[in-house]
């Protein structure tokens, strides 16, 4: 998820490398080799855009057969997200299709990622809020999206260790753009068919002006 207030949020260098240094330096992703430089330049994965099949696949649960891809795949993801720049990326969105997402709103402009393994929304609040939100998988594409103002959100993180997070604001948009992800549901989704298939189109059309040069 990239919104505009996202893009003030990554008003910073989109530097991966250094995002990611700082990250394994801060022992983010504990009992994993910290990546050689090389490593991180080769990092940044494809994000795909519709129509690809991948974001509509339903997604299978990481199991522990999945521990050492995923181990692999997520300072991928990581690095993939904060090049973007964006604040949250979902497995779906570089092929994989396993539930797995990484979320970072860089509170005080250092890395401070959330990795969702198995994420589930246990609870949500009675009250709705909007937000303007984006995607990287629809690169340009904005638009106001009503959900659950707040939510608790059950997962495990690359340790296998079962966490949980209530969230709210930006944090409880993310999760849900992300979670939705998941079930191969893009924030178009909750547009009315009119709005959603009008930005699919803009999309396609900027693509092919961008492809034409
Ligand atoms: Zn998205």
């Amino acid at each position: 998820m990239a919104s505009r207030q996202a893009s003030m949020l990554s008003a910073r260098p989109p530097d991966a490398r250094a995002a990611i240094e700082r990250s394994a330096r801060d022992g983010y992703i504990a009992g994993m080799d910290a990546p050689t430089a090389d490593a991180h330049a080769a990092a940044v994965l494809p994000i795909l855009l519709p129509p690809h099949p991948a974001l509509r696949a339903r997604t299978r649960k990481v199991g522990p057969d999945d521990a050492a891809a995923v181990r692999d795949l997520v300072p991928r993801m990581l690095a993939t997200m904060y090049a973007a720049p964006g604040i949250g990326l979902a497995a779906p969105q570089v092929g994989v299709t396993l539930r797995l997402a990484v979320v970072d709103l860089m509170p005080e402009d250092v890395p401070a990622p959330i990795v969702l393994v198995n994420p589930e929304i246990t609870r949500v609040s009675e009250d709705w809020a909007v937000r303007e939100e984006g995607c990287l998988s629809l690169p340009g594409q904005y638009a106001d999206v009503n959900r659950p103002a707040r939510v608790h959100v059950r997962y495990h993180d690359l340790d296998g260790k079962a966490q949980e997070l209530e969230a709210e604001g930006l944090l409880a948009a993310c999760l849900q753009h992300e979670i939705d992800h998941l079930d191969g549901v893009l924030f178009v989704d909750h547009l009315s068919a009119l709005k959603r298939n009008m930005i699919l189109r803009r999309l396609v059309k900027e693509q092919k002006q961008k492809a034409a040069g």
